[in-house]
């Protein structure tokens, strides 16, 4: 089935909405984008950057319930939630235990694990058809720990685990010399992984996206969706400010701010918003050719961009809208002092939200006819934004749903 003169309609322009948008323009339909334009309200401009190829296995493993309690924001860890928001997380929490079953976990493994495989050559074409292949970078990144029992311990949980494309390797001497070097002393081993990529600006990416869309003629709507109407005959999209499209298809690809829309459709999506944090360093010191790293032990990413040094961290488990916590910045910038990292000054305090379903598995598929989404990409989503739009295209150009994307069916939650 071509697309070729139908108008589709993308909610949420994103860094998955955004690519998908480009890539129905490129296939020949008159695509509209319609998004709030508060780039800093987007998980997809505060990100970590990495295309981490390696994260076939869903986070949902007995392995992550066990070492739960030991990660938590009051034990120094990363993981916090507001006991305020149980009606939010406990029946979420529910669903995600049963989708530890192995049996669930295996299968997710070997579905993500085939999209992965996809995620640097999607990533590497689009950023060319665009004009911007700078925006895709093949580096590595290590993984360091500050014990050497848990380096012990992660080296043996990365032997065992199933990477889907990623390829690592432990580090040398030399490197952990380095690295020693760079931060007080405070790595005592790590893993460098050797096939990952990154991009080298979130926030550029996006803006990148957006300008090769309007450049190719694309109509992009500054507002929000307030409501779907799917009907026998048509789809209505009525915006927040009175307006109303009747496009042939939409795509909901709204990040943690999807689940209202999905129900108009009939769909249950129960996401969380997995809460992350960050502070952007545009003074900093970072070596031009150092790699970007985990502290693994902290759950902290390092890395360098066109705009500056970034530390992300945490992930606090609730709604999308609720205030930040301020606690989190004042942690991680005593997190980096302790590291001596290369930064400079305050840093800029930014917090957004991981889109996250109970299995951590993307939804990408199609609902009706006339309504396709693709959100919940929980970690990895600026990984496998561009693997996401050919899905999409795959979706729309055939009339039956591709097996590789029957894992990631929202109606698995209904
Ligand atoms: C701290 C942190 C670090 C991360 N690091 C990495 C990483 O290193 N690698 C990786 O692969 N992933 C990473 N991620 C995850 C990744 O950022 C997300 O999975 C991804 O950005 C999700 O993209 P999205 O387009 O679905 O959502 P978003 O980027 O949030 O975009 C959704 C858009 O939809 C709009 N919208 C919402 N509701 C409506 C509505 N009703 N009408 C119209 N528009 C609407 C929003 O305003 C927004 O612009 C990280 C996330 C965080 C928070």
């Amino acid at each position: 089935m071509s697309v070729k003169g139908q108008h589709i309609a993308v909610i949420g322009g994103g860094l998955i909405g955004a690519s998908a948008a480009v890539r129905l323009q490129q296939a020949g339909a008159q695509v509209t984008l319609i998004d709030p334009g508060q780039e800093r309200d987007r998980a997809s401009f505060g990100n970590a950057g990495h295309i981490v190829i390696e994260s076939a296995e869903p986070l949902t493993s007995w392995a992550q319930v066990r070492s739960a309690p030991g990660r938590l924001f009051g034990m120094g860890g990363p993981l916090d939630f507001r006991l305020g928001d149980i009606t939010l997380w406990g029946p979420w929490a529910l669903r995600y235990l049963i989708a530890c079953k192995p049996s669930r976990f295996r299968a997710g493994t070997a579905a993500l694990g085939a999209l992965l495989e996809r995620a640097i050559p999607a990533w590497h074409a689009l950023a060319v058809d665009i004009g911007r292949p700078d925006l895709v970078q093949d580096v590595g990144y290590f993984h360091l720990w500050e014990s050497e029992a848990s380096a012990q311990r992660g080296l043996i949980d990365l032997a065992h685990a199933d990477l889907g494309p990623g390829r690592y390797r432990p580090i040398d001497m030399a490197e952990l010399e380095q690295m020693q070097a760079l931060f007080d002393g405070r790595p005592q081993g790590g893993a460098y992984f050797e096939n990952t990529a990154k991009l080298a600006d979130p926030g550029q990416t996006v803006e990148a996206l957006w300008s090769a869309f309007a450049a190719a003629g694309g109509q992009a709507i500054i507002g929000t969706v307030d409501r779907l109407e799917d009907g026998p005959n048509r789809i209505q999209v009525r915006l927040r400010d009175g307006l109303s499209l009747t496009p042939d298809q939409i795509l909901v690809a709204a990040g943690a701010r999807s689940a209202r829309l999905m129900r108009h459709l009939g769909a249950k999506a129960p996401l969380v918003a997995e809460r992350g944090y960050h502070l952007h360093f545009p003074e900093h010191d970072w070596p031009e050719d150092l790699k970007p790293i985990l502290f693994a032990d902290r759950f902290i990413y390092l890395t360098r961009f066109n705009s500056g040094a970034r530390a992300t961290s945490f992930t606090e488990i609730g709604r999308p809208d609720a205030p930040p916590d301020p606690r989190k910045w004042a942690a991680l910038k005593r997190q980096l002092a302790e590291l001596k990292a290369p930064v400079r000054g305050d840093g800029v305090p930014w917090m957004g939200c991981r889109p996250t379903l109970p299995d951590f598995l993307p939804a990408i598929g199609r609902l009706s006819p006339r309504a396709l989404y693709a959100l919940g990409h929980q970690h990895i989503g600026a990984t496998l934004a561009a693997a996401t739009a050919e899905a999409v295209m795959d979706l729309v150009e055939t009339d039956a749903t591709p097996s590789r994307l029957n894992m990631f069916d929202i109606r698995r939650f209904n």
